[in-house]
């Protein structure tokens, strides 16, 4: 296209270029807010990285405690539910385990108490890579609110990967009792109205409606579910030429140390280099 030579440039290379994103964490961590999203947002990257080597563990943030019709729901039958729902899902795709930090559905607060739980996990698991839902999304592009639980979780997730995680001060006494400070040298956010990366899921994208079918007590269409997962991948994969794929915001932290594949200690130094150049 001519139009791609203006000074302005191709507005999807803008976005983010328009080839499929290749990196791949040896160890990754999901953070989400609720049982099941991590299914809608990005189970289709999980299954193909683990697919392919890499091992993933999911953090849920709260249980999903009040997500039904019915004000007369018990809440912990509820959450016991969710938590098997999730299980089984994450089966699916295939983590090495889930984290329920049980904080209340719908209250949802980033604060100290919720980014301690999370720097345990992050210093337990010791991820390269952190995914978790963009905390700047408070309206989705084509319509509609974000959650707030989905909002407080992406901050939580953020500020708990930098700086407090690779901080040994923090919460110092983790470290004292051998949880040693760890640097995630990525992050991935999705549902984000600024994608700059996308994933070809194409090999996976079954494995993720697979994955929703098991939050079955959340799914009153799953065709409409499915329809609507189809479209949106085959959207996100037509613009890097792919039958599907998912698309995040990523932050690099630390570059890659190109001898021994950790982070090297003048890494954030080139952070903005390696932002310009992704995709
Ligand atoms: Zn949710």
């Amino acid at each position: 296209m001519t139009e791609a030579d203006t000074p302005e440039g191709d507005p999807l290379e803008a976005a983010g270029g328009t080839e499929a994103h290749t990196w791949r964490p040896a160890r990754f961590m999901v953070i989400a807010a609720h049982p099941d999203d991590a299914d809608f947002g990005p189970a289709a990257t999980a299954s193909r990285w683990i697919d392919e080597g890499s091992v993933g563990w999911l953090v849920c943030c709260t249980s999903g405690d009040a997500g039904a019709e019915d004000p007369d729901t018990d809440p912990l039958e509820l959450a016991a539910l969710r938590e098997r729902e999730q299980r089984a899902a994450a089966e699916v795709v295939g983590y090495e385990g889930v984290s329920f930090l049980h904080m209340p559905d719908g209250a949802l607060v980033n604060d100290l108490i919720l980014r301690e739980h999370l720097v345990r996990e992050i210093r337990i698991f010791r991820p390269d890579a952190v995914l978790a839902t963009d905390p700047e999304t408070l309206f989705h592009r084509d319509r509609g609110v974000n959650h707030t639980d989905h909002r407080a979780a992406g901050y939580a997730a953020v500020d708990a990967v930098y700086p407090a995680a690779r901080n040994p001060m923090a919460f110092p006494w983790l470290a004292r009792e051998g949880l040693a400070a760890h640097r995630v040298r990525r992050l991935y956010l999705f549902w984000s109205n600024t994608m700059t990366v996308r994933v070809d899921v194409s090999g996976t994208i079954e494995r993720k409606l697979d994955a929703l079918r098991a939050h079955a007590s959340q799914l009153k269409d799953f065709d409409r579910v499915e329809q609507w997962t189809r479209e949106w991948s085959a959207e996100i994969g037509k613009e890097i030429g792919v039958a599907a794929a998912e698309g995040f915001h990523l932050v690099v932290i630390d570059e890659d140390d190109e001898a021994d594949g950790t982070a090297s200690a003048g890494a954030v130094e080139s952070e903005a280099a390696e932002a310009g150049s992704t995709g």
